[in-house]
């Protein structure tokens, strides 16, 4: 066997490696997004209650507004009466209560719509961000999947001129996602990396005569020397 056939086992591993780290790196440019959309949603709910809230206080200061027109209206008919003047001073004092009440429903709405008014300027400014970093990663997403692309096209053509013990013994030593990667060396008579001993015809036929030979112990494939 050629030397040649070993770079090109490497090759495809590290293609694959490659693979696996554009296939996240696309996975975070669209966690990136999704992040902001959450934002968005979560600000678009705090106006909606927001609204829902100044539409209670409003009810509430109708509401408020009848009750001291009413109020304003007995106190007055009272005193065409000529009625006594607790009964009247009773009305003046339910009518203070009454706009002291009123008076906290407009400070209330107020502070609402401050409160709306600011939600709505970070959402304006949330949706301009949004659009930004959408054309951001729309970009960097058509960058990272022509990449793939065209490293798929490299990966299927070496499988291809691969012989086919070779293709089915990287896909099988691959497939156990080992430590470290599928590949190892002879290391002064053992596996570089489970340090199985290696008989010096093993060695031989993995380091001169370029045989396709994996480790007894760690399964690995061992490149032979040069490669
Ligand atoms: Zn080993």
């Amino acid at each position: 066997m050629s030397v040649d056939l070993f770079m090109k086992l490497k090759e495809i591993e590290s293609l694959s490696k490659m693979r696996a780290s554009f296939v996240l790196q696309n996975q975070e440019h669209k966690a990136r997004l999704s992040k902001l959309n959450d934002k968005r949603r979560e600000a678009q709910e705090q106006t909606v209650k927001l609204r829902q809230d100044i539409g209670a206080a409003t009810s509430r200061l109708a509401a408020v507004e009848a009750r001291i027109r009413t109020a304003s209206e007995q106190k007055q008919r009272l005193f065409d009466l000529g009625s006594d003047e607790k009964k009247i001073a009773s009305f003046t004092t339910d009518l203070d209560n009454l706009e002291e009440q009123g008076l906290e429903c407009l400070a209330e709405m107020e502070l609402l719509e401050r409160e709306l008014s600011a939600a709505n300027e970070f959402l304006r400014g949330l949706e301009k961000t949004i659009t930004e970093i959408s054309l951001e990663v729309d970009g960097d997403i058509a960058k990272v999947t022509s990449e793939l692309q065209h490293l798929d096209l490299r990966h299927a053509l070496l499988l291809d001129e691969l012989p086919t013990e070779f293709r089915a013994l990287l896909m099988k030593t691959s497939a156990k996602n080992l430590a470290h990667g599928p590949f190892t060396r002879v290391d002064a008579g053992s596996c570089f990396f489970c340090r199985y001993k290696i008989s010096r015809t093993d060695e031989s036929e993995i380091d001169m005569q370029k045989n396709l030979k994996t480790c007894p112990q760690c399964s690995r494939i061992f490149l032979p020397y040069g490669s």
